[in-house]
């Protein structure tokens, strides 16, 4: 299946929680969500009561679309997740924050994942000097992530990172903003992830 390529508030609205994913927008009194918080659709208004199989599958929605991962990515995420020891549910968090998409959205050079992945599609980005555009790309402790040199005019990265206060920094990541770098210093933890996620919902999903 290929990338979603709709209206990403719909999502949101489908989720029934903020996915955050169009950047300051969301914060906005512009926000779909805030304003027709009920599923899109004709029927949206009659919110009817899930199945076991459905609360799953919704909680596997949510995670997939907060990432912006395609079903065939998500579940090759899940299985890479399910073949490392530790919790499951926990290690999939773990694979998905190091993407390195979601890393320099974390860090703040840009406003949402979305962003995130075009951003390093592009190859705006380097990891350890080297030029890497691949945005499921797992980046790891000690790494150093760094806006190269004829991107630092963007206006849009100058401004995301202007907003860094107001998004915070997870204790994994530490970012020195006038260098346009970032490193990763930690392994993202559970707490990390402040969204109401219960991955073990999905990792049942998968179980069946
Ligand atoms: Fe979701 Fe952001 Fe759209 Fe609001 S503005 S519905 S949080 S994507």
């Amino acid at each position: 299946m290929s990338r979603y390529r709709g209206s990403v508030c719909r999502q949101c609205r489908r989720e029934n929680l903020k996915l955050f994913l169009k950047g300051d927008r969301c914060f906005s009194d512009k926000c779909s969500f805030d304003r027709r918080g009920y599923p899109p659709g004709q029927h949206g208004q009659r919110r009817g009561k899930l199945s076991d199989y459905g609360i799953q599958l919704r909680e596997k929605q949510k995670v997939r679309r907060l990432y912006g991962l395609s079903e065939k990515q998500f579940r090759l995420s899940f299985k890479k997740a399910d073949s490392r020891k530790g919790i499951t549910g926990i290690n999939l968090l773990s694979i998905l924050e190091t993407r390195l998409d979601n890393t320099v959205f974390r860090m703040g050079f840009v406003n949402s994942r979305n962003q995130g992945r075009h951003f390093v599609r592009h190859n705006h980005f380097t990891v350890n000097g080297k030029k890497v555009n691949i945005p499921s790309y797992q980046v790891k402790k000690g790494d150093v992530i760094e806006l190269r040199e004829k991107s630092r005019t963007i206006q849009a990265i100058s401004d995301s990172l202007d907003a860094i206060v107001r998004r915070g920094i997870p204790q994994w990541l530490e970012i020195k903003k006038e260098n346009f770098k970032g490193e990763v210093v930690g392994t993202p933890v559970r707490e990390d992830i402040t969204l109401p996620i219960q991955e073990q919902l999905i990792v049942e999903l998968y179980s069946k």
